[in-house]
């Protein structure tokens, strides 16, 4: 199937590892013209420089900024502009969660954890929407996540930070009627990235099941991670779903929250 993604101007924030750098490597293979994005600037060169020597030497912009400061997300959408020339597709994709539960999690706690997760988002939207606008195309897709739904105990602030992005984009889809620009949201249920690999092996702790992440896993994967799939999820899963949102092959897909779990927390209505 053609994406039709060839010369789309693609920025995937927090791309530098995990999920967002499938994502963005994922772009590069569909000759989308991509920026990897990361906190740091020398990070973010050397994965847009592993990148694009992936993809046989496609050129790959590499831009940084701290998206929780409104001067990072300025930062990160003048250098779109500067590098690519603007957006077509943003992939909101940097947010961080760890173990925190309720009794840890503190007011401020949830202040940051909202800034990160939520503001950060807003803002690169609300930077991004003119000029989507004037060109009549565009693709707005949020990485949320299934705790949005099952909101377990492990991370209160996260999950309800990531509701707020489900929540956000069906406000944003009807913004945007008429526009020629979707939004739509992927949930992802658990993920091997190395992030994800600390936070279970915090939660096997936690559980007194020791720090062996395959035992971890096993013990998830019976537990409140059992999924028909019977695995965890990889990074091109979330990935392969989020170039089919972003395609051309999409543009009758709007405000959906379209769930990566392998089936984990499904529901029939
Ligand atoms: P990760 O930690 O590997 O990657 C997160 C990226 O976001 C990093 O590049 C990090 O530098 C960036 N980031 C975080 N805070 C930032 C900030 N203030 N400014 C700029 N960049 C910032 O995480 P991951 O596991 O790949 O997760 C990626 C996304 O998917 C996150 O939004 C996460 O909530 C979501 N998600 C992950 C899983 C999972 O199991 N891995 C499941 C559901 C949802």
């Amino acid at each position: 199937m053609n994406l039709g993604l060839e010369a789309k101007r693609v920025l995937v924030t927090g791309s530098t590892r995990g999920i967002g750098r499938s994502i963005a490597a994922g772009f590069v293979g569909e000759g989308a013209r991509v920026a990897v994005h990361g906190r740091r600037q020398e990070t973010a060169r050397s994965v847009a420089r592993e990148v694009s020597q992936e993809a046989g030497g496609t050129p790959v912009a590499a831009l940084s900024g701290d998206l929780s400061q409104e001067d990072g997300v300025e930062q990160v959408f003048q250098g779109c502009l500067e590098q690519l020339g603007g957006i077509d597709v943003l992939v909101n994709n940097a947010g961080a969660y760890e173990v925190c539960g309720w009794k840890e999690a503190d007011g401020e706690r949830w202040m940051d954890s909202y800034a990160v997760n939520v503001v950060s988002r807003v803002r690169l939207i609300r930077r991004v929407l003119d000029s989507m606008r004037r060109q009549q195309w565009g693709r707005i897709i949020q990485i949320a996540s299934i705790s949005a739904a099952v909101a377990p105990p492990v991370f209160p602030d996260y999950a309800a930070a990531k509701a707020a992005s489900v929540n956000m984009t069906v406000s944003l889809m009807q913004e945007l009627a008429g526009s020629g620009i979707t939004a739509n949201t992927i949930s992802p249920g658990p993920v091997e990235t190395e992030t994800w690999k600390t936070f279970a092996i915090q939660i096997g702790k936690g559980q007194g099941w020791g720090d062996d992440l395959e035992e971890i896993k096993e013990k998830l994967l019976s537990g409140w991670m059992s999924n028909p799939c019977g695995r965890i999820g990889r990074p091109q899963d979330v990935a392969d779903a989020c170039l089919f949102l972003a395609s051309q092959r999409s543009a009758y897909i709007n405000g959906v929250n379209l769930p990566v779990t392998g089936g984990l927390a499904a529901r029939a209505i």
